[in-house]
């Protein structure tokens, strides 16, 4: 199960980004929008 690199908490498959060809998921829409505004900041955490 993937975890929300926004908040570190289960993501929901449901709700998906993708940045630099990597799937990143989340737990709400409104992760999903957090880590598209800085989407450097998020994906570097791995
Ligand atoms: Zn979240």
């Amino acid at each position: 199960m993937a975890k929300d690199s926004v908040c570190g908490m289960d993501a929901n498959p449901a709700i998906k980004a993708v940045h630099k060809g990597k799937p990143y998921y989340f737990c709400n829409a409104s992760c999903k929008e957090t880590f598209l505004k800085n989407p450097e900041k998020f994906s570097s955490r791995g």
